[in-house]
């Protein structure tokens, strides 16, 4: 019997599994992947109060040390408005970009070194269940071996970290609180360079487009262009002449460092959904991807995964202390409580990613706020701060900051 079993060995479940582990749980964690394994679906920025985090669990120098540099200037170039700055209120006072196969890895090294149980390439099939209770409390998993082998684990309490798609999530049947599907979201082209300077992590953005470069390990440079969902399919082999397009006619700065640099490996190209589900259940919790995915544009995933699972290891800890009755009722209680913590974090986020993925030009109220910025430092980093995740959505668009904005407004002389 372990105290957790956590599915999904990436950022959600490792560091759960990790925190979990540091308090003195036992805790097991599977995936059916082998480890070190790659993602390649994602740009893998780590925004602040996610380095912060990483920091705080004192994993920031391993990421340090695997060449993976600290990202402390930002660019957003709107055509005609240039904003610079840092997000405020952070402990680190940078993002980083991290490859999959390192974050991943780091957190999983972690969390096997505070003593939680990793079995590779276990698929997930389905959970146990206790035959007793009234509402059918999960106290397990099952699922199947590489060679066909069926295995099962009990356990108090059963994480899914197992991504967008969550075969868990299915199976404690778990609602959709919101869906939008891939054509309501982001098309998103990236690829590696070598030989192709950044100062800042840039954003250039334009109505129905938005193009960005950041650096990840070892000097190389991710560059990609999103566009919305709904435009028109590009065929892969076409994909490196769409972007090459896009950023002549809108970064033409990036566009020639791109031309004198070199790319490493092939273009990446897709378009996903996102969702938000119900957080949890007796027995049951969803962390990361498989709880909520956001649209890619923000690049928010990664952060929101590791602030769930420091919000849902804090919950399960006291629960999982005490035996018996008492046990379980905090571990109802904790549970219950992880929705609406999880839902004041991530809504936001997500919806705040929903809404940005359209790529379309804001009302004319908002390009009023946004050229009011010119000039108010402390109001551009608060902006940054909210993909920073470190100034939520409602704090900055609340109204009265946008009125203290336009009232702000630096005249030209
Ligand atoms: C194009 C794109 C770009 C992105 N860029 C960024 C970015 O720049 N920054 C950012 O923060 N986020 C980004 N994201 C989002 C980010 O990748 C996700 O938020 C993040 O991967 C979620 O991590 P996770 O641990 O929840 O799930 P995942 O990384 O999806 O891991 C799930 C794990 O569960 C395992 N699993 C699944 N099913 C089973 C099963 N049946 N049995 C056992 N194991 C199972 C899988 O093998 C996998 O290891 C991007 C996403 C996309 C699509």
């Amino acid at each position: 019997m372990f105290d957790a079993v956590v599915v999904g060995a990436r950022c959600a479940g490792a560091a759960t599994a990790l925190l979990l582990a540091r308090q003195g749980h036992r805790v097991l964690i599977v995936d059916q992947a082998h480890f070190p394994s790659d993602v390649r679906l994602s740009t893998h920025l780590v925004w602040h109060a996610g380095v912060d985090l990483l920091d705080r669990w004192g994993l920031l120098q391993a990421l340090q040390d695997s060449g993976c540099p600290l990202l402390t200037d930002f660019t957003l170039d709107m055509g005609g408005l240039v904003l610079q700055g840092q997000p405020p209120a952070t402990r680190v006072g940078a993002a980083m970009a991290p490859r999959r196969v390192v974050l991943d890895q780091v957190l999983l090294d972690a969390a096997v070194a505070a003593g939680a149980e990793l079995r590779e390439g276990v698929t997930f099939e389905g959970v146990l269940r206790e035959r007793d209770s009234a509402d059918g409390r999960v106290c397990g998993i099952r699922g199947r071996l590489q060679d066909g082998q069926p295995v099962q684990f009990e356990a108090r309490v059963v994480v899914g970290a197992d991504g967008t798609h969550s075969p868990l999530a299915r199976a404690v049947g778990a609602r959709a609180l919101v869906h939008h599907p891939k054509d309501d979201g982001s098309y998103n082209a990236y690829a590696y360079f070598s030989g192709l300077p950044v100062d800042a992590v840039e954003f250039h953005s334009r109505p129905e487009r938005m193009a960005y470069a950041w650096s990840t390990h070892h000097g190389q440079t991710l560059v990609g262009v999103i566009l919305p969902g709904r435009a028109p399919r590009v065929p892969l082999a076409e994909v490196e002449a769409m972007v090459m397009r896009e950023l002549h006619a809108h970064a033409p700065s990036l566009a020639e460092r791109v031309r004198g640099a070199q790319r490493e490996g092939d273009w990446t190209a897709a378009s996903v959904g996102s969702h938000c589900r119900e957080a949890a259940g007796a027995g049951w919790a969803l962390v990361g991807d498989a709880g909520v995915t956001v649209d890619p544009v923000t690049a928010a995933g990664i952060t929101l995964a590791l602030r769930d699972a420091e919000l849902l290891s804090g919950l399960l800890h006291e629960g999982l202390l005490q035996d018996g009755s008492s046990g379980q009722r905090a571990l109802d209680a904790a549970l219950a409580h992880f929705g609406p913590q999880r839902d004041a974090v991530s809504r936001p986020l997500h919806q705040f990613a929903q809404d940005m993925a359209q790529l379309q030009v804001p009302p004319q109220e908002m390009v009023d706020v946004f050229m009011a910025l010119a000039g108010q430092q402390a109001q551009i980093d608060r902006y940054f701060g909210v993909f920073g995740q470190t100034v939520t959505p409602a704090e900055f668009f609340d109204p009265a900051n946008l009125q203290a904005i336009l009232y702000g407004a630096v005249t030209p002389a």
